[in-house]
């Protein structure tokens, strides 16, 4: 095989979608798995779809995801610049060529002498394309002669390049994922390529020259793009350049949880989920929600992507990016669209929060704490959400779940209340106090040992002694198993808690 290369070739036309996130992920694994090349190019040519910040958003995804580039846009290379408004000298010449050998035309139709046309195709019950029916008979190169069509050109009139698409031609195409597929040009219309009134490239003028140039071995990008491919196909064989040509492979859609239709923002907003990596500000100050900002893992984020088109064979769902590296493989990415499962998605996080270990819950926990003014070492951090690790879906369930630990309660739960602070249970919990007071290793299991010896002397319930400290400690019916807390929270902590409740709530009778 060639040298891998391959490119993911965003337009920053706003957020990245978690379709594009996929593309990126499955051409970086597809470059991984085979010792190549990944790139990042900037598809900047359509100016009117820019959007400013949207180029910063997707590098951000990519870094979060820990998809990495080895060559473009922020990162350089032998065929910089990567950023294709950078490139803008590089394509008029490639346009030239193209009418020159005949492949392709000048066109002046202004957008009020192509309105007409259309409105009388269509008065005639014609639908309007701009093909070989129609081109001699507007102003182009095919149809003006050589000198009008110079002076045209040195007066400054606005002209297009458009590709002459051959008439009733059949272009076979091969796809790694479809297989082969044929399309009769006369279904086709004459694409734009190049554009005199900002001197630029169309997508595909720019796209196939740059794919050349920059030696891209494979394509691999979203089904949207595959009604393009018999257009790159045939630019591809009028620049000569078949012999090099990329494979080309167009991934399945992502489509909505029903499983009709593609999955949009909307989708995700009326369901509750993100559609985008990072949490995105447009221009005009419209929000979107973020993956990372909801309190996803990058690592859980890119293996419920993964899978998301693509199946490793096997019942393993789990996958680290190095083992989604070794398993990968384009033969294995379906056909068929892959529904979007918002449950999925978390029930991916929730595996990935259980599995860490306190060293790495530390770094996650610290920002949390530090947002409620918390100050405590990375262990005492980690420690926390360590214990309660197993109850947690996302990053932002972390404080929620491990709060006791560091603010005591300052009210307590009603339906705990009514059901605990009533009868002998006060004074039971005062004369607990006094017990605690006087153990002298405060750890787990000797704090338990002794309050439990305390319970069986004394005759009460356990559940009843437990569910009382709970209240006084916790506040709520939740967290961890009671000697977990008190070990965290040490004894004086301990005591002052117990002394709170016994001072300022009052018994329910
Ligand atoms: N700029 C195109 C996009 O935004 C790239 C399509 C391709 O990969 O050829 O998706």
């Amino acid at each position: 095989m060639r040298e891998v290369r391959v490119r993911f070739a965003p337009s920053p036309t706003g957020p990245l979608h978690i379709g594009g996130v996929r593309t990126a992920l499955y051409n970086y694994l597809f470059a991984r798995r085979h010792g190549g090349k990944m790139i990042l190019r900037i598809e900047d040519t359509d100016s009117q779809r820019f959007v400013p910040g949207a180029e910063e958003y997707i590098i951000e995804s990519l870094k979060w995801c820990g998809i990495e580039i080895d060559e473009g846009v922020g990162v350089g290379g032998p065929h910089a610049p990567y950023r294709q408004s950078e490139r803008r000298d590089i394509y008029l010449k490639y346009a030239k060529q193209l009418v020159e050998a005949g492949w392709a035309y000048y066109a002046f139709d202004t957008p009020e002498e192509l309105e007409k046309f259309r409105a009388e195709a269509e008065a005639a019950g014609k639908t309007f394309a701009y093909n070989y029916e129609v081109r001699t008979q507007l102003p182009t190169s095919l149809s003006l002669p050589q000198e009008e069509v110079e002076a045209r050109i040195a007066r400054g009139d606005q002209w297009v390049v458009r590709f002459k698409m051959p008439e009733n031609e059949v272009v076979k195409m091969d796809d790694l994922i479809r297989g082969h597929v044929e399309v009769n040009t006369s279904t086709l219309d004459d694409k734009v390529l190049y554009k005199s009134v900002d001197a630029l490239p169309t997508y595909h003028l720019a796209n196939i020259v740059d794919d050349h140039l920059m030696e891209v071995s494979h394509v691999i990008r979203g089904e949207e793009w595959l009604p393009s491919l018999p257009l790159h196909y045939l630019l591809y064989r009028a620049f000569g350049w078949t012999d090099t040509q990329p494979e080309f492979a167009h991934l399945p859609l992502l489509l909505k949880p029903t499983g009709s239709g593609k999955l949009s923002k909307r989708d995700g907003d009326k369901m509750g989920f993100p559609v985008f990596p990072l949490f995105w500000t447009s221009p005009t100050g419209e929000t979107s929600r973020g993956y990372r900002e909801d309190g996803y893992l990058a690592g859980a984020f890119i293996n419920m992507l993964s899978l998301l088109g693509w199946n490793p064979g096997t019942e393993q769902e789990i996958f680290s990016m190095q083992e989604l590296i070794d398993a990968f493989s384009l033969d294995r990415v379906s056909k068929a669209g892959a529904r979007f499962q918002p449950d999925k998605a978390k029930w991916f996080n929730a595996q990935y929060m259980h599995n860490l270990t306190a060293e790495e819950l530390a770094p996650l926990m610290q920002p949390i704490l530090k947002a409620h003014g918390i100050e405590v070492a990375d262990e005492v951090a980690g420690k926390a959400a360590d214990i309660m690790k197993e109850r947690m879906t996302l990053v932002t369930d972390m404080w929620d779940l491990t709060s006791f630990f560091f603010v005591a309660p300052t009210e307590y739960e009603e339906k705990l209340a009514k059901k605990q602070w009533k009868g002998e249970n006060p004074a039971m919990l005062q004369e607990l106090r006094s017990v605690l007071e006087g153990i002298e290793d405060f750890s787990k299991e000797n704090t338990e040992a002794i309050v439990r010896a305390w319970i069986e002397a004394k005759g009460f319930s356990l559940g009843q002694v437990m569910n009382t400290l709970r209240l006084a400690l916790v506040g709520a019916g939740k967290g961890p198993g009671m000697f977990d807390v008190t070990e965290f929270i040490g004894k004086e902590e301990c005591i002052k808690r117990i002394d709170t409740i016994l001072a300022t709530l009052k018994p329910i009778e």
